[in-house]
């Protein structure tokens, strides 16, 4: 059912003034910290320990006195009390849906959402696909995995919300998933990039050309994609629409997605309060100087989460965009993972940097791996001195592209990298969340 709020706006929280949206926030933490005190156990005895009390709250600055909670914390919390651990803040028999980390860095964490949990989440989304453009009649055909993870029933919700026919396909299939965006039409997917990218090259094999579907609007998100350029734009020419990036996490359903301006995403600032801090001191960061990103729900019930740190490196921009909106933005989406950070003799690298390098390179394919192994390690020390970079060539590829490769990432990210060419599609294909960055 369509509720948009005018042509162009999907909720009037939108165009907010900065000081209403503030007030607004100030308001909302304060009512949401009451109820964390109340009714989550864990959170109480944190705010103690903190000596903290909801009730002398005044304002934003007052959440620096409270530690942030990270995944570790929260995996804690779970194991005491298996297996919703005694972060829960609502009645079991509240629950409406479970979801499930992905359980890459540890064992799968649940998160879980009441009806009002889901209905405000569903709601957010449509925000953020509206803003993007899609209206009703759109032919959705989501393409997120559907098990365990987050984005895909998220998605599902949002586009039934905004009156779009949804094609529920899952992340595999492919030859089918690409028959059947011809044969009904599809206008809008959303697609972890890898898959997308997946997509275009299966695609080509089957000698289809996907910029001659219906297709005008790709939502991405599950893995940095979007926000670098290189691969927006390798995306955007595969398939021949628009590609948005759709920024969120199991514990925060969405966090910021990009607008039809595509001058990174908006942060949902009516949803979760947004800090940005210097992940080694915990001082807050300047808006344009990059940082971690911390999050608190202010309106959340099953799971709240208060000063969660995101562990993702962001830049906020808090300047008025050009759609109108005034929520602050993110550009270049998420810039890493904190501890995907690389460090080398000094610089920070993040594998996306070397993405938007390899990614605007004719020649090569899409895929890429980043090794540390002792080949780049300094063997006194342990540290890496430079990284091992496989990439596969396309085509026609100059003999000396490893070459030239070399010579762009050492000028433009100022780190040594040993390249190695690999015939084409040699390196695993990902359709759910992409992990190029090995350690051996
Ligand atoms: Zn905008």
């Amino acid at each position: 059912m369509t509720k948009a709020f005018s042509a162009d706006q999907w909720d009037e929280r939108e165009t907010w003034s900065r000081d209403r949206l503030a007030a607004f926030q100030t308001e909302a933490l304060r009512r949401q910290l009451a109820y964390v005190e109340a009714n989550s156990a864990w959170y109480r005895a944190r705010f103690e320990v903190a000596g903290f009390r909801a009730a002398d709250f005044r304002g934003p600055a007052d959440l620096a006195r409270l530690p942030l909670t990270t995944k570790q914390d929260h995996l804690a919390a779970l194991e005491a009390a298996p297996p919703w651990g005694t972060a829960l803040a609502c009645a079991p028999s509240a629950v409406r849906r479970v979801h499930f980390s992905s359980g890459t860095t540890s064992r799968p964490t649940p998160d879980a959402w009441t009806a009002a949990d889901l209905a405000r989440w569903a709601d957010l989304y449509a925000r953020a696909a509206y803003s993007q453009g899609a209206r009703e009649g759109d032919v959705f055909q989501c393409l997120f995995s559907y098990p365990w993870f987050v984005g895909g029933l998220g998605a599902t919700a949002a586009f039934e919300r905004i009156g779009c026919a949804v094609i529920p396909g899952g992340s595999g299939d492919t030859e089918r998933q690409i028959e059947t965006l011809f044969a009904y039409g599809t206008t809008a997917i959303m697609a972890t990039p890898s898959f997308a990218a997946h997509l275009a090259e299966v695609a080509q094999r089957m000698g289809r050309d996907l910029r001659k579907s219906k297709v005008r609007h790709i939502g991405v998100g599950g893995e940095p994609g979007a926000g670098v350029p290189a691969t927006r734009a390798r995306l955007e020419d595969l398939w021949g629409a628009k590609v948005y990036d759709c920024y969120g996490s199991l514990e925060f359903q969405p966090i910021a997605w990009d607008c039809a301006a595509q001058a990174g995403g908006h942060l949902m600032e009516d949803f979760a309060f947004a800090e940005v801090i210097d992940p080694e001191t915990g001082a807050a960061v300047p808006d344009g100087t990059p940082g971690m990103l911390v999050l608190t729900h202010l309106d959340k019930q099953a799971f709240p989460l208060v000063r969660w740190a995101t562990g993702d490196v962001v830049v906020r921009d808090s300047r008025p965009c050009a759609c109108g909106r005034t929520h602050a933005r993110l550009p270049g989406g998420v810039l890493g993972r904190a501890d995907d950070m690389i460090v080398i003799r000094g610089v920070n690298l993040f594998p996306t940097a070397v993405e938007d390098v390899v990614r605007a390179m004719p020649g090569l394919a899409d895929e890429y791996r980043i090794i540390l192994d002792d080949s780049v390690r300094d063997p006194a020390t342990g540290f890496p001195t430079g990284i091992h970079l496989q990439v596969e060539a396309v085509g026609e590829a100059p003999p000396d592209i490893g070459h030239r490769l070399a010579d762009t990432i050492r000028t433009k990210l100022l780190v040594r990298a040993i390249v190695e060419v690999l015939p084409p599609m040699t390196l695993e294909r990902f359709t759910h969340k992409a992990k190029r960055l090995v350690k051996r």
